[in-house]
């Protein structure tokens, strides 16, 4: 068995309260085609809960205002390549988002499970550091953080998460 207890947290501040819970022995699930596969190769241990973050409505939303795209971390890939707001405002993610795997794969991942992974492979992320995108990420006490994309990225599999937040969103500047 990969997990023992799986949540589905309707709102962001149930998602903070079950990390805080359970702590290390908790772990985020967006789309899962990452983690699941992890989980199922053994190339990580198995997980005590998992913490499914795909139903709370803020994380999918796509919006843009003053010339700024905001995109939340649960927007999957297929969703991203259908908005006419990211079509139109910073094409380049449509462009990377066509070469993550095949349609079925695409209508699972999320933009934030693709970059928050940290893999060297992530196809989202030169399109996102080329734009200079910045990381919105929700801490334990519910209050938003902000951070560069290229200072997020700490190394292979290293990001700048402490125990307990989530990314919240990603936002661009539109060029
Ligand atoms: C057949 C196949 C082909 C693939 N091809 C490609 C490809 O061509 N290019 C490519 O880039 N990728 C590819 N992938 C990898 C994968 O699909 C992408 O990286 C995807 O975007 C991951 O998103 P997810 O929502 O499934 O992440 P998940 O598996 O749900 O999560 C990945 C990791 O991120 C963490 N996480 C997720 N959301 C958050 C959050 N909001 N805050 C903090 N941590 C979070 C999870 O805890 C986990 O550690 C492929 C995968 C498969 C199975």
């Amino acid at each position: 068995m990969w997990f023992n207890q799986y949540f589905l947290p309707s709102d962001l501040h149930q998602a903070l309260q079950l990390l805080e819970k359970y702590g290390t022995g908790a772990r985020l699930i967006a789309g899962g085609t990452d983690l699941i596969l992890a989980l199922e190769e053994k190339k990580i241990p198995p997980v005590e809960v998992v913490v499914d973050i795909t139903r709370i409505a803020d994380l999918q939303k796509i919006s843009i205002t003053n010339d700024r795209v905001e995109i939340g971390t649960c927007v999957t890939l297929a969703n991203l390549i259908r908005s006419e707001t990211i079509q139109q405002s910073v094409p380049l993610l449509v462009d990377a988002a066509r070469q993550v795997a095949g349609p079925q794969v695409r209508n699972l991942a999320t933009l934030g499970g693709n970059v928050a992974n940290a893999s060297p492979a992530a196809d989202m992320v030169p399109a996102l550091l080329a734009y200079d995108a910045r990381v919105r990420i929700a801490q334990r006490d519910g209050e938003l953080r902000n951070v560069r994309l290229d200072h997020f990225l700490k190394g292979y599999r290293q990001v700048d998460l402490a125990p307990g937040e989530i990314v919240y969103s990603f936002y661009i500047d539109v060029p």
